[in-house]
This record gives structure tokens, C-alpha cells and sequence, in this order.
């Protein structure tokens, strides 16, 4: 049986940092489940839908399915592809960032992209990070963690990797998007952010990211030599 370990948590809990570098230590696949809504969120935006129009955002999004395309030579380096477009940093953009809560707030959209996450899974060891991979994703799966982090914590921890990827924002401004997207995550209807009722839940404000990666190796290895 494949193992499969889900993340998740609230914006710059370090769900992202902990998967990928998790998937390395244990040698399997990684996927960042946001990037999916992401990428739905720039095409509407790069096409003039407005995010709040879940019709025009439905249909966009199945004339135009985004795909994950993992690089072979490192199966941990994945890319968004939409209509044969390659997406990066334009992801983390902070218009894009604004609308993607609302459009993943969508039913239809929800149902299409659990279902291509749930085919990125299928069959083999990974490593899935999000917001609904415990509860709705891969509710089977034999590892869940749910990791949060103080606004302050994760304030810093988006603001440097922002900083990183070129994206220049304001702190104060940064701060109350996470806020708002928090807000709009855990109140929405369909998938909300939620703790599975067994998931592990770990505070990760004072721990770096490698004692959060040994703390779950250390979980999934035990469990897996049983
Ligand atoms: O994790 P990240 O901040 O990139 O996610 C962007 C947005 O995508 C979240 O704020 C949330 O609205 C949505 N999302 C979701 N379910 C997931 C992953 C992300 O609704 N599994």
C-alpha cells in the first residue's frame, strides 16, 4: 500500500517548506495542492473573469485545466500547466493571492481539482500539502498532520519567501491578506480549513523547519516499520 502523508494548515504555516522538504527525506512525490487554485486564480484574472463568478470561473477552468508537470530527472520540481503555458512565481503574485479564497470557495472547482489531486496521488508514496488534504483529499491517508504558526510567524515566513521570489509587498499590507484569506478559508462552505479529527496538530512558530520535518519523519518511519 502506498503511504500517504497530508499537510495542512493556514496561509505560511510551513506546510509547503515541511512537504517538500519531508518528500525529499522519505523519497517521495510532493505536491502543494495551492498552486492548483493558484493557477485557476491567474487565469481568471489573466481573462478577465471575475473571481466572484463562479459560473465564468467553472467554465474556464474546463476549457482550460491546469496540469502538473513533474520534471523526471527530480520528481520533487513541479510546475503548473495551463494551456501549454508553464506557471511559476506569477502565482504568488499578491492580485492573485486576493482572489484565489473566493474562487476556492467554488464547488465546481473544488470537484475538478480534488479530483486531479487525487490522480497525481494515486498509486504511489507522496506527500500532499494544502488545506482540505486530511478531511476531503486523501481522507485514507496513514499520516495527517495539521501545523499552525502565530500571525507574527507566518507574517515573516510569507514576507521572506515573497522577498525570495522577487515579489515586493508591504508588511502591514501582506499581514491582513493572511488574515482575510484565513478568514474566507476556514467560513467557506464546501472543504473549509478544518483539523482532521486525527490529524497530529503541531505549533510551528518557535521550531525551524528541519525539527518539523524530523518530528514527522521520525512519526512516519516508526509507524511504517511496524
Ligand atoms: O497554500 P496557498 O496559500 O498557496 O493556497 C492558496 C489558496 O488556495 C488558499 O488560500 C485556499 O483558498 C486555496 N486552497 C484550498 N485548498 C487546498 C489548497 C489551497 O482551498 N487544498
Amino acid at each position: 500500500m502506498p503511504i500517504q502523508v497530508a499537510i495542512d494548515g493556514p496561509v505560511a504555516s510551513g506546510k509547503s517548506t515541511v512537504a517538500r522538504r519531508l518528500a525529499d527525506r522519505l523519497g517521495f512525490v510532493f505536491l502543494d495542492t495551492g498552486a492548483l487554485y493558484r493557477a485557476v486564480a491567474y487565469l481568471a484574472l489573466e481573462r478577465g473573469v471575475a473571481p466572484t463568478d463562479a459560473h465564468g470561473v467553472e467554465s474556464l477552468l474546463a476549457a482550460h485545466a491546469p496540469e502538473v508537470v513533474t520534471d523526471v530527472a527530480d520528481p520533487l520540481t513541479y510546475r503548473i500547466r495551463i494551456d501549454g503555458k508553464l506557471l511559476g512565481q506569477q502565482l504568488f503574485a499578491l492580485p492573485v493571492s486576493q482572489a484565489v479564497s473566493p474562487i476556492a470557495a467554488m464547488p465546481g472547482v473544488r470537484r475538478r481539482l480534488v479530483q486531479a489531486q487525487r490522480g497525481f496521488a494515486a498509486g504511489r508514496d507522496v506527500v500532499m500539502a494544502g488545506r482540505d488534504i486530511g478531511t476531503v483529499v486523501l481522507p485514507d491517508a496513514g499520516f495527517k498532520f495539521y501545523l499552525t504558526a502565530s500571525i507574527d510567524a507566518r507574517t515573516e515566513r510569507r514576507l521572506r519567501e515573497l522577498i525570495a521570489l522577487g515579489v515586493s509587498i508591504d508588511r502591514d499590507e501582506l499581514r491582513a491578506e493572511i488574515l482575510a484569506r484565513d478568514e474566507r478559508d476556514t467560513t467557506r462552505a464546501v472543504s473549509p480549513l478544518a483539523k482532521a479529527p486525527d490529524a497530529v496538530e503541531i505549533d510551528t512558530s518557535s521550531m525551524t523547519v528541519d525539527e518539523v520535518v524530523d518530528r514527522i519523519v521520525r512519526q512516519v518511519r516508526m509507524s511504517s516499520a511496524r
